[in-house]
């Protein structure tokens, strides 16, 4: 029977056999995406003598058309009672109350790591020579910075009164006809995000976490972030973890911790990629990096995404593309971000072994040149599929 998730004293989730899962489809191509990907879900877990029980709760467009609400409370109320939610692409909506819908849940649900893996699946065409010396995971800050979304508009009488403000107090001149942002950045929010990395790198038995910011400019959000990273390493980990100026960049058999300055990481993440492993960092950066990773590796279609709060359980994975309109109904797309999603969520649950054998099934379907379009389009002598069919050639490898 199926049942819901929990969680136990020490905080690790315990996971029924036949879990309940709330879902929900996504707008544009989602209608295509997640029959797609639910086969997979389905195929994999039975395999291994799991099921889920998916319960479809509505947010974006189809919320709207049918509730007259873009993100209705039993959406959020479900998700905070199952812990653990996979979501395809919203439509965000345009001159609402809510900036994005993604961003709303991961603020509500207090989702403080964006946790995004990129690796090459072997047969995934690339732009660089070798994509399968990219495995890295990102560990980016949810909730502050560019997300705490607190800006004001140029002419604003809002703008004007921040703008005397800051100069009757700070002494700071600020052009009279500016739009200004505040860029928040705490030590209990950069810690949690870096005691997550550091955690995660000591489970998955990973060699190196760096933390990715531009402290050389901005000392007091992005620096600060640095020298908290240091200091948890140094107050919580130091059985296992050791800051570089700690070890003169000599960890033993110990998890390095070190750090880079974001702009340098942009470039050496494509000259030198051994170089990374776990990757902590603030928001911006972790945006910047997450996309740039991931056209290394074969781009949006196929990267997956995990909002995740590791203390109070709640997670939500996701596609990291959009909705992308002009294809929606067409069963074209390719569904292999909210599958690998969907791996990430297997393995977040710890049912590792059906985890894996997603990845097997999907390397091998490329790797038979069974694509959707956007890689056969990159791919000498592929079979362009839809959607529905590369869904179909995973479960037929499984
Ligand atoms: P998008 O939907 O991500 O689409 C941009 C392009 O990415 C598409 O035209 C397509 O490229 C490629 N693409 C997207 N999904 C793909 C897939 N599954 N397989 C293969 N290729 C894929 O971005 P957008 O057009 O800027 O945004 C559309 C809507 O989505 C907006 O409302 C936006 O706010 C929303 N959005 C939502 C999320 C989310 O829910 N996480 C994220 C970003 C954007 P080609 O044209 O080259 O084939």
């Amino acid at each position: 029977m199926a049942e819901k998730i929990s969680q136990r004293a020490d905080g690790s989730l315990l996971v029924p056999d036949e879990p309940i899962i709330p879902f929900i489809e996504g707008d544009g191509t989602g209608v295509d995406i997640w029959p797609a990907s639910r086969l997979v879900f389905d195929a994999a877990s039975a395999k291994h003598g799991k099921r889920i029980e998916w319960k479809e709760v509505l947010a974006g467009q189809k919320a709207f058309d049918e509730t007259g609400t873009w993100l209705p409370d039993e959406t959020v109320a479900a998700f905070r009672e199952h812990l653990i939610g996979i979501k395809g692409p919203l439509t965000t909506p345009i001159g609402g109350g809510i900036r994005s819908l993604n961003v709303a849940l991961r603020q509500i649900l207090d989702l403080y790591v964006c946790l995004r893996p990129v690796r090459w699946f072997t047969g995934v065409p690339s732009p660089v020579k070798h994509p399968e010396l990219v495995d890295m995971v990102i560990f980016r800050e949810n909730t502050e910075d560019i997300y705490a979304g607190l800006e004001v508009e140029e002419g604003t009488p809002e703008a004007k009164a921040l703008i005397s403000v800051l100069k009757e107090t700070l002494g700071w001149d600020i052009r009279p006809d500016s739009g200004v942002g505040i860029k928040p950045i705490s030590e209990t929010g950069s810690k949690r995000l870096v005691r997550a990395a550091i955690e995660y790198a000591v489970k998955r038995g990973r060699k190196s976490v760096t933390l990715v910011h531009k402290g050389n400019i901005q000392k007091f959000t992005e620096g600060a972030f640095r020298n908290w990273g240091y200091e948890v390493t140094r107050d919580e980990f130091s059985d296992v973890a050791v800051g570089w100026d700690d070890c003169d960049g000599k960890p033993g058999d110990k998890i390095l911790v070190k750090d880079n300055i974001a702009d340098i990481t942009l470039q050496q993440v494509l000259t030198r990629p051994t170089d990374f492993d776990v990757i902590a960092t603030t928001n911006l950066n972790g945006d910047y990096l997450s996309d740039a990773l991931a056209a290394q590796v074969g781009g949006i279609g196929i990267a997956p995404g995990g909002n995740i709060n590791y203390v109070t359980g709640h997670g939500v994975f996701e596609a990291t593309h959009g909705t992308a309109p002009k294809y929606a109904g067409l069963d074209k797309v390719n569904p292999g971000s909210v599958i690998l999603s969907g791996v990430m969520m297997f393995e977040h649950l710890g049912w590792q072994e059906a985890a894996d054998d997603i990845v097997r099934a999907l390397e091998a379907t490329i790797a038979d040149k069974i694509v959707t379009y956007d890689f056969a389009r990159l791919m000498e002598g592929a079979t362009e599929v839809k959607c529905s069919e590369f869904a179909a050639a995973i479960v037929d490898r499984l």
